[in-house]
């Protein structure tokens, strides 16, 4: 949908969250490319995978970084995700939000959790979060030991929070299954479609000119 067709309102915060190998990378990075959203970009303390650049992928800081930015209180959530710190700088989001576009990142479901509870009004209002659910256990066992990337270590510790992870899908506004690249992708984008219809989202004058006598 053209944005240009309706009036300003303020960003949407969408989240999607699923355990990693069920393909939400693949969704993600579909959705860079076509939809007009601000990226959130990640702090962590996980080594970069070959391939990873930071300041685009995450910002790849040390433990003691990290800890700096929690006791500041630079992080709108943060979160220890398969033994590494993850979390989320508030004020690109914040910045974001206030200017009107759509924001879109990839969290886990204790980081999901905190945005729901958070503190701002304006931050739970913005929330527009989505549970994409993983295929069977064992595919994702298949796709993450082809995949490659993480030690024996690693792969048991994402395997067992992927369970666990799955387990929390009711918290969440969408739940979605999982099907092709290309359903979960359709299926995304119809609840961005519909959670940019949401009336309350606008501000109350917004439609005056369409309204006889105003
Ligand atoms: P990976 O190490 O595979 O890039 O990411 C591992 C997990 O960390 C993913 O499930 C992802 O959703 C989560 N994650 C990435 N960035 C953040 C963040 O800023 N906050 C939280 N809570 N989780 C994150």
């Amino acid at each position: 949908m053209s944005n240009n067709l309706l009036p300003k309102r303020k960003g949407i915060l969408f989240v999607l969250s699923s355990p990693s190998g069920a393909g939400k990378s693949t969704v993600y990075q579909a959705l860079k490319k076509t939809e007009q959203f601000a990226f959130s970009i990640s702090c962590t303390t996980r080594p970069p995978r070959t391939g990873e650049t930071d300041g685009i992928d995450y910002h790849f800081l040390s433990e003691k970084d990290f800890a700096e930015k929690v006791a500041a209180g630079d992080f709108l959530e943060h979160a220890k995700v398969h033994r590494h710190r993850y979390g989320t700088l508030a004020t690109p989001v914040i910045e974001t939000l206030r200017s009107g576009r759509d924001m879109l990142m990839d969290i886990d479901t204790a980081g999901a959790d905190s945005i729901r509870n958070h503190p701002s009004q304006e931050i739970r209002e913005a929330l527009a979060d989505i549970f994409l659910l993983p295929p069977s256990l064992e595919e994702l066992e298949r796709r993450l030991l082809s995949r490659g990337t993480e030690s024996p270590e690693d792969l048991a510790t994402r395997l067992k929070n992927a369970e666990e992870e799955t387990a929390r899908w009711q918290r969440y506004r969408y739940v979605v299954p999982n099907r092709s690249v290309e359903e979960n992708i359709a299926a995304i984008r119809a609840i961005f479609f519909a959670e940019r219809c949401i009336a309350t989202r606008y501000p109350s004058n917004s439609f005056n000119h369409l309204i006889q006598g105003k």
